[in-house]
């Protein structure tokens, strides 16, 4: 007996240890060497090993998971199955799943079921992936570590000391540990390139429209994308090619053709790439994220590419405006929860004023409390103007000043952070010094153009430094295919 479980479970760990593609996965599936419930098994084997200490999954659909890998398993022998079969992903908790628990890792939507499922998870589903679990995540994906949760914090695998970063810290954890192929999480100001950076695997946000929003609990509705972590740039290229494009549900998805992403990801020309000079010289970034920078510069230049360095003056501008019209959106979107359609209601309610201020107090977050009130301040008549209004028209002047330089480069390098996962509790007294860990990843997002992590290295305590590729609107193909490229020349 004992004989037989080491035997199963080597078999599953050797299996997950060889793949970090499904390419490969999709090989040994049709030569019959694995199946699709090993791969479940595999995965849900990490999972019980270390979730307890990590804190990843929220749910874990262990049995149905297993069902549905059988039932895949057949589609595959009959030579039937979807281009994703057997491709195991997990959930930020804002991806509605329908008859699933969601939860946006708040109490105010304790006990919350989803009606429906977003796009992207019918669009998975529909070519056979399977969904493992619910990730944990940053309330409403309000923050940069995972610390701003209900649930409590994820760790770090690298570093159980450390953050994963944020918000979708948990996504990123899941992959770094094996407990998924891929996860799906939400990047409003950079909550999948942090934490990919801060866990060791790549992250993409797309364009602004490029995934349709159907299904994704709002944060700032002008900001959100779904974007995908995962082991490699060919998986996450597979999984936007299934979930990107026109969706009736989500007017703001765009009607742009999504190209075939996997088909052509080799760099056969010279490009153009810009970095930041301060990304460089500034003390305020650690000395190993300077050091990859460096290094990526000097190896496109030694391969004839044109690296340039640029000023961008309007930095500065970046993080206030986001914060202006995040919180702004969001204090909008967050009125929902009135203690009367959704998850939790106060029990003290006396009537209806004190069922709307008691419900809200005790069922938000301190942060996401510290938003309301800060979007609520802006979009209030006396300071509309100064605030709003203002931060809308600087939205707009950063968006020309980004767009010039894409007229002349292909790329803009820089660090995805200014550091490496902070220790946890770093910034548990000043939140503003968390905002400002965020300069590098709110731009994409203030101008709707898509941003990558990728992998490059790990500091001198062993924790991975990451970098981000920015690219011009609808260039995933080629961000995707240079980030690769990129990727291959190693730190
Ligand atoms: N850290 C940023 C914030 O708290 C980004 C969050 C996100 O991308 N969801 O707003």
């Amino acid at each position: 007996m004992l004989a037989i479980i080491i035997f199963a479970s080597c078999k599953n760990q050797t299996a997950l240890k060889n793949y970090s593609t499904y390419s490969e996965i999709r090989q040994d599936l049709e030569a019959g060497k694995i199946s699709c419930l090993d791969l479940v098994n595999a995965h849900l084997e990490q999972i019980t090993a270390r979730n307890t200490e990590l804190n990843v999954f929220l749910s874990v659909y262990n049995q149905e998971a297993q069902e549905k890998a059988k039932t895949i398993d057949e589609k595959i022998k009959a030579g039937k199955a979807g281009k994703l079969a057997g491709l195991v992903v997990g959930l930020k908790d804002v991806i509605s799943y329908a008859n699933h628990p969601l939860q946006a890792s708040s109490k105010i939507l304790n006990g919350f079921i989803a009606q429906f499922s977003a796009t992207v998870v019918e669009r998975l589903l529909a070519e056979d992936a399977i969904i493992i679990g619910r990730q944990n995540c940053d309330e409403f994906a309000m923050g940069s570590t995972n610390e701003n949760s209900a649930f409590g914090i994820t760790r770090n695998a690298a570093n159980p000391n450390h953050v994963p970063g944020g918000s979708s810290g948990a996504s990123a954890v899941a992959v770094q540990a094996n407990m998924c192929q891929v996860s799906l999480g939400s990047d409003t100001g950079g909550s999948v390139r942090q934490p990919a950076a801060f866990c060791g695997v790549y992250g993409l946000k797309p364009t602004y429209g490029r995934i349709s929003r159907y299904g994704l609990i709002a944060y700032a509705s002008s900001f959100d994308c779904i974007g995908i972590f995962g082991k490699s740039i060919d998986d996450v290229a597979l999984v936007l090619e299934v979930i990107a494009g026109v969706d009736n549900y989500d007017s703001t998805a765009s009607h742009t053709p999504v190209p075939a992403y996997t088909q052509n990801l080799q760099l056969n020309e010279k490009v153009k790439v810009a970095y930041l000079r301060e990304s460089l010289e500034s003390e305020a970034i650690q000395p190993e994220i300077r050091k990859a920078m460096q290094e990526k510069i000097t190896f496109l230049q030694k391969e004839g590419h044109i690296v340039e360095a640029i000023d961008f003056p309007l930095l500065e501008y970046i993080l206030p405006t986001y914060y202006i019209l995040t919180t702004a959106e969001a204090s909008s979107n967050l009125s929902r929860y009135d203690g009367v359609r959704y998850g939790f209601r106060s029990e003290k309610v006396e009537d209806l004023d004190s069922l709307y201020k008691k419900t809200r107090s005790e069922g938000f977050g301190k942060d996401v409390q510290r938003r309301i009130m800060l979007g609520t301040f802006v979009l209030s008549a006396n300071y509309y103007d100064a605030y709003y209004t203002k931060a809308q028209k600087v939205r707009r002047i950063i968006k020309e000043a980004t767009d010039k330089i894409f007229e002349k480069f292909d790329f803009w390098l820089m660090p995805a952070a200014p550091t490496t996962a902070f220790p946890i509790g770093n910034f548990a007294s000043d939140p503003l010094q968390m905002f400002l860990a965020d300069v590098f990843t709110v731009q994409a997002n203030v101008v709707g153009i898509p941003g990558l992590a990728v992998p490059c290295g790990v500091d001198k305590k062993g924790l991975p430094v990451g970098l981000q590729i920015l690219a011009h609107h609808f260039k995933e193909e080629k961000l995707l295919t240079f980030g690769k490229y990129l990727a291959l020349h190693s730190c």
